[in-house]
């Protein structure tokens, strides 16, 4: 472990460095990683933008499990790599966040300048209309509209991967937007076949492009959405360093590639850089959002 603080450590220290994390940052907070080490566990097949808007009772269905998911996420809080993150961007080493995950937690960690690739599930957003809400306040909406199914099959599944059977889908009562009235309701992220907003991406790019290294932190790079930008970092000189738990498709790409907890490594690489924190890493009381059923 210490070989590997040091060997991080020494390129880190330079900073200008921009972080892209994926769901093996959050995997310490509770929230399954799908790709990751136990990633063949998933059982359900990510919905995709196609369906989700095309079939109603794919959507019933999606937010029959995201509504009992969304118990176990909404806990979910940052954990020490979350936290050290932070504690590098106060340290002025790392300049900016880009992450994949969905859950909130960097900026729940305290860490300012986040962009969330693929959105927020803890926020929605009306189809129609375009009206967001929070997440919250539709959660409250969906309880009304469904008395008592969160007892009927809560605890089936705790990490939030809902199995539920047909029966108990076709009695979920979805709700519609309340601006305009009749909008169909999506969680504010990207699904699988659904392409990220061009600002956010041109955003995240002249991120990498300024960074003078990029640090890939558990993700393993299957989506090109986030593999994008290992791809032009490496055309254009910058080193990348990789630390993810298993192989990952932007290896080739690396500098340096480490298998390592990031719960453990990020506060020692931290502690070794920006210093140990004074009175203890901050945390924000943010709640942190939740996912569940969502593609990437
Ligand atoms: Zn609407």
């Amino acid at each position: 472990m210490t070989e590997t603080v040091d060997a991080l450590a020494g390129l880190v220290a330079g900073g200008g460095v921009v972080v892209l994390s994926g769901a093996g940052l959050s995997t310490e907070s509770g929230i399954p990683d799908y790709r990751g080490p136990s990633g063949a566990a998933r059982r359900h097949t990510p919905m995709t933008y196609q369906v989700f808007t095309g079939d109603a009772q794919a959507r019933r269905r999606y937010w029959a499990r995201g509504h009992l998911g969304w118990r176990v996420i909404a806990r979910a809080a940052p954990n020490d790599g979350h936290r050290a993150v932070a504690r590098l961007q106060r340290g002025g080493l790392v300049d900016g966040v880009i992450t994949q995950n969905v859950d909130g937690l960097h900026t729940a960690a305290g860490s300012p300048r986040v962009v969330e690739l693929h959105g927020r599930l803890d926020e929605v957003v009306c189809l129609g209309c375009g009206n967001q809400t929070s997440r919250e306040e539709l959660d409250r909406r969906l309880r009304e509209a469904n008395p008592g199914f969160d007892a009927r099959v809560a605890a089936v599944n705790p990490d939030g991967d809902v199995d539920l059977d047909d029966d108990e889908v076709a009695r979920f009562r979805t709700v519609d937007c309340t601006f305009c009235g009749t909008g169909v309701l999506k969680p504010d992220v990207v699904f699988f076949g659904e392409t990220v907003p061009a600002p956010r991406v041109a955003r995240c790019f002249d991120m990498v492009q300024r960074a003078r290294l990029l640090l890939v932190l558990g993700s393993s790079l299957t989506v090109m959405s986030g593999r994008r930008f290992v791809l032009r970092a490496a055309k254009l000189g910058i080193p990348v360093v990789i630390v993810n738990q298993g192989p990952t498709r932007g290896d080739g790409y690396a500098a340096l590639t480490l298998d390592a907890s990031l719960g453990r490594l990020l506060p020692a690489l931290a502690d070794r850089t920006v210093g140990a924190p004074a009175g203890g890493d901050v945390v924000s009381g943010a709640v942190p959002s939740g996912l569940t059923g969502v593609g990437r």
